[in-house]
């Protein structure tokens, strides 16, 4: 039973005649990540599942991942996916197909050249793939259409809705998703004249008060956290709804559809797939302080999920698919899961491979059972390596902390992804300088993927108040207006991310800083591509050798007396500088006398500090060879565990 006609009538039919009985399609479009089944529809499944609706769900990204390459498919929705929008948002505005891509040079990727390639060989199968798409079932089996629009999935619906309301003219269509918080959600409807009903809140929330209201033929007016189109066109908005609240618990999700396709897509099923799951939503940092350049909403609120039967839920994903990379879609790991998960899955010992995102002040202890708990993968939000701009982006952690923690996770097996963000107005030359200096000494652990200016996105503080952090909004970015040529004012309320100017003019010293930071980065990834060391190697009386490749393949190499080995394992921990020698007597008295007392250990740390054996940042000393005896066999590099998600 179809609900209504197309586009303006559609909603307005559904406050007509009662659905009764529904059946719903589930939708995800490119430039979703293709080595992962999406949670989001998973979820809205759940929900809707509890509803006695029934549904399917189509994973159309996957198909054109396949179709287009999964290496290329996740270069481009990584680096390019103002080009990825386009590809498909031509599709929807007849102009810019008839442009052929022509105004695109420079504008999505620095090199003109492939960008044009891209467009050339790309639009074929994009204009065949969207036929696929509507060749795949037949829709008039379903009563609605819901899309889930997060990351650079707009370009794809609304080229995907238009094919669909071509051929189907009676489908109602519904989007939901990240893309749809706020006056974004409304601003699609605007966008998308075949788009009916945006759900701005999480679906928990909204979903099953609006498919209530769409079977029982009740009034939209009354569904909170919609916008929808009347049948005069007008788009009107509820008032918007609290967050999930997480009370009631959740089983295993249904990934079924997702692994049914790709097991007939060969590029995609002969690499490891990463099955999503969720502990909690928001951030229980950024709820007390938000960092500045951080673009959520009110769903930064922490909620944690009833963790208890996590492990169950994991164990069913493992069993009912045969894959056992798990990868978390929360923000920041909850600090519970310290004492409760990772120590039940540590126990388990499961050969898991784990995805979290943390916070990046870990203690050894917590990155210990990050490890023994099969957590290989993590992406800490370390974003800069000096005090002072982690304190411009209210980041609530030290260059020691971030230092440490590349240090325990390369000891310790788990591959580290991060970047640094720069341009923060009151940033000093000096930052940088000195942030590239520490460098060639941290080349043996994981280096950044890059150093870019913090981008402004909607909801996050420097969007909401500009001016206080020293900045003027521009509007849109501009790769949007050759994404979507709608008026600026639709694009002020449909885009995430917007133009700036810094109010007070960069130093161009600082402007040089950037720069030699860029190419000291370089350096860094040139010597981690060739596996530099540097490492503690523990005899058996005490003595050590340091084995040190960080400067060249060939290795320097130096014994330390067992004294040192034991000043450096106290440097295992951060320690304030102020207070190393008194604590280090308190610990180990002999050797505190054999190497000096006070003065000795002070004239240690200045000649090691010097030598490269450790860093002095923060007030603290950051001990940096790694224990060989602690190293991880085996370890997935940061390189193979990114390449295989087309990170
Ligand atoms: S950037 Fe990360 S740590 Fe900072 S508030 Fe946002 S989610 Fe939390």
């Amino acid at each position: 039973v179809n609900a209504g006609g197309p586009s303006s009538e559609a909603v307005s039919a559904f406050e007509k005649p009662s659905i009764g009985k529904m059946r719903v399609a589930l939708v995800a479009m490119p430039w979703f990540w293709a080595h992962m089944p999406s949670i989001q529809l998973a979820i809205v499944k759940d929900v809707l599942n509890k509803e006695h609706i029934d549904s399917d769900v189509f994973e159309f990204y996957a198909d054109f991942a396949n179709l287009f390459g999964a290496d290329l498919y996740g270069k481009i929705a990584n680096v390019g996916p103002f080009l990825g929008e386009r590809l498909f948002s031509q599709f929807y505005f007849d102009q810019l197909r008839a442009s052929h891509g022509e105004p695109l040079a420079h504008l999505f990727f620095d090199a003109p050249p492939v960008e044009a390639h891209i467009m050339r060989f790309a639009t074929p199968l994009v204009d065949h793939f969207l036929d696929q798409c509507v060749l795949e079932t037949n829709w008039s089996d379903y009563d609605v259409v819901c899309l889930s629009i997060t990351a650079h999935q707009l370009g794809a619906s609304i080229a995907f809705s238009r094919r669909l309301r071509e051929h189907f003219p009676n489908i109602p269509i519904v989007i939901g998703g990240a893309g749809c918080a706020g006056e974004m959600g409304s601003a699609n409807l605007e966008l998308c004249k075949e788009f009916d009903i945006a759900v701005h809140g999480e679906a928990e929330v909204v979903v099953p008060r609006l498919f209530k209201a769409l079977r029982n033929s009740e009034m939209l007016s009354q569904v909170d956290g919609i916008s929808w189109r009347k049948a005069d066109g007008q788009i009107c908005t509820t008032k918007s709804v609290p967050v999930h609240s997480f009370k009631k618990p959740r089983g295993a999700l249904n990934f079924d559809a997702y692994f049914k396709r790709v097991a007939k897509l060969r590029s995609l099923n002969e690499l490891p797939i990463w099955i999503p799951f969720e502990s909690s939503r928001g951030c229980w940092y950024g709820e007390k302080s938000q960092c500045t350049f951080c673009g959520l909403n009110e769903i930064i609120k922490f909620r944690e999920r009833d963790n208890t039967s996590l492990i169950d839920e994991l164990e069913a994903y493992e069993k009912a698919y045969g894959r056992t990379h798990f990868f978390s879609v929360d923000l920041i790991m909850p600090l519970t899961f310290f004492q409760d998960f990772l120590p039940k899955v540590a126990s388990t010992r499961k050969t898991w491979k784990i995805f979290y995102e943390v916070k990046s002040n870990l203690r050894k202890t917590q990155v210990d059972l990050l490890a023994s708990s099969g957590v290989r993968w993590i992406q800490p939000g370390i974003e800069s390596l000096n005090d002072h701009v982690l304190k411009l982006m209210r980041k609530g952690v030290s260059a020691a902390h971030n230092i440490q923690t590349l240090r325990y996770s390369a000891e310790r097996g788990i591959a580290v992804s991060w970047n640094l963000i720069s341009n923060f107005p009151m940033e000093k030359p000096n930052d940088y300088m000195q942030m590239a200096e520490f460098f060639p000494r941290l080349f043996h652990l994981d280096p950044p993927s890059g150093i870019a200016p913090f981008e402004v996105h909607r909801f996050s503080p420097i969007h909401e108040d500009p001016k206080g952090h020293g900045v003027r909004l521009c509007g849109p970015h501009h790769a949007y207006e050759a994404v979507f040529p709608v008026s600026r004012n639709l694009l002020e309320r449909l885009v995430y991310r917007f133009e700036y100017d810094l109010i007070e003019p960069q130093d161009p010293e600082l402007l040089k800083a950037h720069k030699y930071v860029k190419t000291a980065i370089k350096d860094w990834k040139r010597a981690h591509s060739r596996q530099a060391k540097f490492e503690l190697v523990l005899q058996s009386d005490g003595v050590g050798t340091l084995i040190d490749t960080r400067a060249s393949d060939e290795a320097v190499e130096y014994e330390i007396s067992a004294e040192h080995v034991a000043f450096l394992k106290f440097l295992d921990e951060l320690r304030p500088v102020v207070r190393i020698a008194e604590s280090f007597e308190e610990v180990d008295r002999d050797a505190f006398e054999l190497l000096g007392y006070a003065s000795g250990i002070a004239e240690l740390l200045q000649s090691w500090s010097n030598a490269g054996i450790v860093i002095i940042v923060s007030g603290f000393a950051v001990s940096l060879p790694v224990d060989r005896g602690l190293i991880v066999a085996n370890r997935d590099s940061l390189d193979s565990m990114q390449e295989a998600i087309g990170a």
